[in-house]
């Protein structure tokens, strides 16, 4: 076996299936706390020595030897549990203490039927006593034969960290309850990871007597940790003890993404009666439909002939690993320009997981072995998957399958393979378990729904489906894989059913049942090109909500009357160098010109608070919500404004270029940036001004709405931020999410203010926060006095449908009396009874 002064590769010591020490039916050794190890359900009688080494100690009643081997790792080989209680009945040892015994030397037999009939347990384990100095880490977790490779070895250096680490000063501990809603899962492990990376020092979590770097997100979710348990954290380095009050912070801080992608109540499977043509399974994400199944398969290997070149092999997997992580990238610069923060949050975790050191070494080492890139690669990660599995968390068995999905992408990158499959639209795709990216593909070939035969409700693939409309069943069973290619299912994801043989009348109910669906929202598309009046003639303008010129476009095409918010902050988030002036004059333009003659209402930019930009670093601050963000930027970077209220002054027709300005609190900021504008059309000998808008985002600006309006030509709401300030509760927060609701009392009292506000000066008030596009909403806001909604593209015909079907007088009247109520479940009510949704 390979060994030197640090690595030992450890050979088994027993026949029969191996299982993670979690799976061992022993709180002592699950819990790790006699040290890293492995067990094994012997099905041989005789224990062997799992490398060279000295025998240390011999237990008296001969059920369990100590092997130190010549690395300096010890190694307690115990077989059986609670078999101490035999008095040495039944086993013969086979060495005597001090003795030298060779790699795959028998130490102890012992008499398999007479030990499986008195002791709790044959599983038997070989636990690394000296854990604080190695680390073990599974080669396999399937069924082994006596010598064959089982775990690998590894020496801890200092804290477990590589020597170049600078590990000045002392170590500083602390320990904090896990806030995490499921425990640490991938997101907040990956969180960890990240926060920990921000420092010089190097930390690591303890819990149950195991230990990892914060530096490995296989090595957290490993620990197992669950909700509200407490870990400990140490760390060690020059900025020690800032690296670790942010880890006790990100440890303690829920993610806001597990709240509000919280799955829908699983539906009982025990217990069901059995249909016959019926798969049951758990809704991961709600709708009907009907449509042909097709089975999707993953990529399988052929057996790898072994012996290939090392520095090649590692060469391929390399390139294959960037062409991966550039994809990723991608999709994450998406997440971030469309807000969407589920797809953020998972696939930066992906982002992590491939930099993971627990995978990269052991597949580099399978290759050292001799072994294909693929394989290694693939081998790598289904022992992961297996010990993530066998940790006993749904939870975290369910993160089992982002692995899958970037030993998928690695593979189909290294055999050079796209995603090709000849899915045809409308299909119910069917899977062993789909990963996040098949997800993102298959909504992009518009599928109608999906169902899986593993997985869980509460898995990355189902909050995406979830976030993309799309149906999705989970937990089918194996009996999913076996059906017949394209034939026509009804897929129940609220009913938790998958019917394989409906009666043709129950798919024609289906049909017409997705057809009525479909055909409200063609009347609503078709309709979504005219003006939205409602019954009583009022014009209210609906916009969008855009980002980027291709989503302009989009929002054309799906019928917006302009656009209500650009938010430029996202148009150069891939980037880490600043725009140029022209650079930002030719985004803004390429909005214009995708948007035909309607008009577009720019936002300057908003960063701080909850948006970063990587080329805009700002100072760190204690209260970055309550800092120097949006318009108070022109504080403290003056020259940045100035290039971007020239790059706006360049577009054409100014006309048609609405300039907005974020976080505005005083008339004073409002004013300066009028006189700025000035000051720049004079220079630059232009006639006409842009008109100049003001968010009304924090309550001091819906309290000062009439001065504003005064100075301002119109007035938009952002809700987000309205309600975040106004409630004292961060928008992002899970514990808070259903409580940050915009139809609070107090935020349609300070709607009403502004509108009043504003309407003292003639000028026309917005709502471009997510309120918009809550058709509950729609009825309040146009009764507050809002004439203009900027909503997310998609919406567009809905919205309008709704307003056209709205008493612009009966708004009025009945929203008075919503102000009165006394919370926002209260207003949300009382919407529901006054304007019943469709
Ligand atoms: C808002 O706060 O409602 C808003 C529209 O701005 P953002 O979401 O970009 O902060
Ligand atoms: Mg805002």
């Amino acid at each position: 076996m390979h060994n030197n002064n640090k690595e030992l590769t450890l050979s088994a010591p027993l026949s029969g299936p191996v299982l993670t020490l979690a799976k061992v039916p022993d709180p002592v050794f699950a819990s790790g706390a006699m040290g890293d190890g492995i067990a094994i359900d012997p099905l041989n009688d005789t224990l062997h020595a799992p490398c060279a080494g000295v025998v240390v100690h011999v237990a008296r009643t001969g059920h369990a030897v100590t092997l130190r081997a010549d690395n300096g790792a010890e190694l307690l080989l115990h077989l059986g549990l609670d078999t101490v209680e035999l008095q040495g009945e039944g086993f013969s040892m086979l060495v005597k203490e001090g003795a030298r015994v060779a790699n795959g030397q028998p130490l102890l037999r012992y008499d398999l039927d007479k030990v499986a009939q008195q002791c709790k347990s044959l599983v038997s384990l070989m636990i690394l006593t000296n854990s604080q100095d190695f680390q073990a880490r599974p080669i396999t977790l399937k069924s082994v034969k006596v010598g064959d490779p089982l775990l690998h070895i590894v020496r801890r250096l200092a804290s477990g960290v590589p020597v170049e680490v600078d590990l000045s000063g002392a170590e500083v501990h602390g320990h904090i309850r896990i806030a995490h809603r499921g425990g640490l899962h991938a997101r907040p492990a990956a969180l960890i990871r990240q926060t920990a990376q921000g420092f010089k020092s190097k930390s690591q979590l303890h819990f149950a007597g195991k230990s990892a770097s914060c530096d490995s997100l296989i090595g957290i979710m490993s620990l197992a940790v669950g909700e509200q348990e407490e870990v400990q954290v140490s760390s060690q380095g020059p900025d020690a003890e800032a690296a670790l009050q942010a880890l006790l912070t990100a440890l303690s801080t829920a993610l806001a993404q597990d709240s509000h992608t919280a799955a829908p109540a699983p539906i009982a499977q025990r217990n069901r009666p059995a249909e016959a043509g019926v798969l049951h399974g758990v809704c991961a994400a709600p709708g009907l439909v009907a449509g042909p199944l097709f089975r999707l398969n993953a990529i399988s290997l052929p057996v790898d002939a072994g012996s290939h070149d090392p520095a090649q092999q590692l060469q391929a997997l390399d390139t294959a690993l960037s062409v991966v992580r550039s994809e990723i990238d991608h999709t994450l610069t998406q997440a971030r320009k469309h807000k969407n923060t589920d797809e953020e949050a998972i696939f930066a975790a992906h982002l992590a997981l491939l930099e993971d050191p627990a995978l990269l070494d052991a597949a580099a080492h399978s290759i050292d072995q001799g072994s294909a890139a693929t394989h290694a690669w693939s081998q790598s990660i289904d022992v992961q998957c297996e010990v993530l599995q066998q940790l006993g968390s749904p939870l975290l068995a369910e993160r089992a399958n982002d692995l899958r999905d970037l030993k998928q992408r690695v593979l189909r990158a290294l055999l050079g393979e796209t995603w090709h499959y000849d899915i045809p639209p409308g299909a119910i795709v069917a899977a062993h378990e789909l990963t996040p990216s098949d997800l993102l593909q298959l909504s992009q070939h518009g599928v109608a729904g999906l169902c899986m035969a593993a997985g869980g409700a509460t898995s990355h693939v189902a909050i995406l489906a979830r976030g993309k409309g799309l149906p999705c069943l989970v937990a089918l069973g194996s009996t999913l894989l076996d059906q017949v290619q394209a034939q026509a299912v009804v897929l129940d994801a609220d009913g938790g059913r998958l019917e394989l043989t409906p009666s043709t009348e129950r798919l024609a109910e289906v049909q017409q049942a997705q057809l009525d669906h479909q055909q409200r929202r063609a009347q609503q598309q078709a309709k979504a090109h005219t003006p939205a009046l409602t019954l009583d003639g009022l014009h209210v303008e609906v916009a969008a909500n855009v980002a980027s010129s291709a989503e302009a476009a989009d929002a054309l095409a799906n019928g917006a009357d302009g656009v209500g918010l650009l938010r430029t902050e996202f148009l150069f988030v891939d980037r880490n160098t600043a725009p140029d002036e022209q650079e930002q004059r030719l985004a803004y333009q390429s909005v214009l010109d995708a948007m035909g003659d309607k008009s577009v209402i720019i936002r300057t930019i908003d960063v701080g608070g909850d948006k970063q930009l990587d080329y805009l670093p700002l100072p760190a601050e204690a209260n970055p919500v309550l800092g120097l963000r949006g318009i108070r930027l022109a504080q403290v970077r003056p020259e940045l404004l100035d290039q971007q209220l020239r790059a706006l002054l360049h577009v054409s027709p100014l006309s048609r270029c609405r300039i907005l300005l974020p976080m505005v609190t005083e008339v004073d900021e409002l004013l300066h940036i009028r006189q700025r504008l000035d000051a720049l059309c004079t220079e630059l000998e232009l006639t006409q001004r842009p008109e100049l808008g003001v968010m009304i985002e924090v309550p001091a600006a819906a309290l000062l709405a009439e001065q504003l309006a005064e100075h301002a030509d119109f007035l938009s709401i952002g809700t987000n931020d309205l309600s975040q300030y106004t409630l004292a509760m961060d928008r992002d927060h899970a514990g808070l999410a259903s409580r940050v609701d915009a139809l609070h009392p107090a935020l349609l009292r300070l709607i009403a203010q502004t509108c009043a506000g504003a309407a003292v000066h003639n000028r026309w008030v917005g709502v471009c926060g997510a309120l918009a596009s809550d058709p509950l909403a729609t009825p309040v806001l146009i009764g507050l006095g809002v004439s203009e909604l900027s909503v997310s593209p998609v919406q567009i015909g809905e919205i309008k449908d709704r307003v056209r079907h709205l008493d612009a007088s009966e708004c009025r009247r009945i929203s008075q009396g919503l102000l009165k109520l006394s919370s926002a479940s209260a207003v949300r009510h009382a919407c529901h009874q006054h304007w019943p949704l469709s």
